[in-house]
């Protein structure tokens, strides 16, 4: 153990330590080492040196999306304490799917979720689950919904997003039953929120025709600008109509725990269920996300099957504490609890709320240094931590590409430096760059040197 736990250390050590100078992505001749791992397990082990150094070639493969120059989709983070409380939980391997098995783990989990509850301002009632991500937060945040305003007759169930509603709904909603054609997209403004009023009259035409309004999505930071949904708006209209309220704040939730994310969500606190990502605002590792749901019972209603579980008769009922497995679809499950618990016990929540506040103030700076490379459009002032920008050919003449085939070429000259990683969205049917800045080990001097490669980059396209 002792030999094992040295070498894991050492090559962690030696791996975060570098990140700072590790390309920010690397996949050239990635085949050959898909081929090398297409194999089956040994009959004997094999030396942990021999199986680490392999490991480490098959992650140098890949975007480095713990980095520091990581700015596509919504980067990951990875904190080092979540390692090591990942390392602890699988260590003691309990179970806390249900309380009686462990309960002191088990309340630790549950102080994460309260926790987080109390960050929204919700009702002792409130109940939450931690969850694999996002995704699956969504995905029982529907369940309860349908479950507490539909019953078992749903097809008729009615949903309300806008284009830019992460695609993670639309999904869930197929999974849950509710046909795709009952996923209406919202008009949005021209900062591509979604429009209160249009809801409203959507959902009175629908009801008009026979079907059943059930729930809208805010999204609290959509994921290709980061824009906010007027929640407050928002909110009166779902509820005047009977609609459950969710938000969806995977990417933007935990700005919440600054002064400026609890000015720009405000009404947050009335949504009927919070979808949030540790996993990105928190910086933790891939596989943490959460749900929130305001009236806890409703949860648990959609999630629980009572008493049909003869196998589990000697476990003690819900009391104080909950047994997780009644409030989503997982029996067994890892400790995820632990994962968020230790690295808030080991920094404490103003080293989060720094470090978040820090995010907003970067944005701020790529947004103005953006606005000032010539050629380049920005078209949405940035409200979270996403910046999306676009190349703006000058006088097109016949023979010039067009402007999606120049942002194409620029988005891969940017990502040429290996310096830093962007990607792509399409807004408005044109294709659009965006940067989004959540990662914890994103600093000024990163942000400052992506400036400069995107001002280059745009400077040879235009040449
Ligand atoms: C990331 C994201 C999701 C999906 O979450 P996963 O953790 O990837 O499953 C849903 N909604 C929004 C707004 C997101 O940014």
């Amino acid at each position: 153990m002792r030999a094992l736990l040295e070498a894991a250390g050492s090559f962690v050590r030696e791996h975060i330590g570098s990140l700072p100078d590790q390309p920010s992505w690397d996949l050239d001749g990635f085949e050959q080492l898909v081929a090398a791992m297409r194999e089956p397990p040994p009959e004997g082990g094999r030396e942990i040196d021999e199986v680490l150094t392999r490991f480490g070639q098959a992650a140098a493969k890949s975007l480095n999306t713990a980095g520091p120059g990581y700015l596509a989709y919504i980067p990951g983070g990875g904190l080092f304490t979540a390692a090591i409380a990942d390392l602890l939980a699988d260590a003691v391997n309990r179970y806390v799917g249900l309380w009686f098995p462990a309960p002191a783990l088990a309340q630790i989990e549950q102080t994460v979720v309260r926790w987080l509850e109390d960050l929204f301002d919700y009702p002792a009632e409130a109940r939450g689950i931690l969850t694999t991500g996002g995704s699956m937060a969504n995905f029982s945040a529907i369940v309860a919904a349908r479950h507490a305003l539909l019953g078992e007759d749903f097809t008729a169930g009615t949903l309300y997003v806008t284009e830019h509603t992460h695609h993670s709904i639309a999904k869930a909603a197929f999974i849950a039953g509710i046909p795709a054609r009952n996923v209406r997209a919202v008009p949005i403004d021209a900062g591509l929120r979604l429009d209160p009023d249009a809801l409203a009259g959507m959902i009175a035409a629908d009801r008009d025709a026979g079907l059943k309004p059930f729930f809208v999505v805010a999204s609290l930071g959509t994921t290709n600008t980061g824009a906010v949904d007027p929640i407050d708006a928002i909110e009166r209209v779902a509820h005047a109509h009977g609609l459950w309220l969710h938000a969806d704040a995977a990417y933007g939730g935990f700005f919440q725990l600054t002064e400026r994310g609890r000015r720009a969500f405000s009404g947050v606190e009335r949504a009927d269920s919070i979808t949030l990502d540790p996993h990105k605002g928190m910086f933790l590792p891939y596989g943490t996300g959460a749900l929130l749901v305001r009236h806890g019972a409703a949860l648990r209603a959609a999630h629980s099957v009572g008493e049909g579980t003869a196998y589990l008769q000697d476990l003690a009922a819900e009391d104080e504490l909950p047994n997780f497995t009644d409030y989503g679809p997982e029996l067994s499950r890892d400790f995820r609890g632990l994962r968020v618990w230790l690295p808030l016990q080991l920094h404490g929540v103003a080293a989060f709320r720094d470090a978040l506040d820090e995010k907003l103030d970067l944005t701020r700076f790529l947004y103005e240094g953006l606005l000032e490379i010539p050629d380049l459009e920005v078209p949405w002032e940035p409200e979270l931590s996403i910046v999306a920008f676009r190349y703006r050919p000058g006088a097109p003449d016949a023979d010039a590409p067009d402007a999606d085939a120049l942002n194409r070429r620029l988005l891969e000259a940017i990502n040429a430096s290996r310096r830093i990683f962007c990607s792509s969205t399409v807004v408005d049917g044109r294709f659009t760059l965006r940067a989004c800045i959540v990662s914890h080990r994103t600093h000024r001097d990163r942000i400052a040197e992506a400036l400069e490669i995107i001002r280059r980059a745009a400077k040879d396209l235009a040449g």
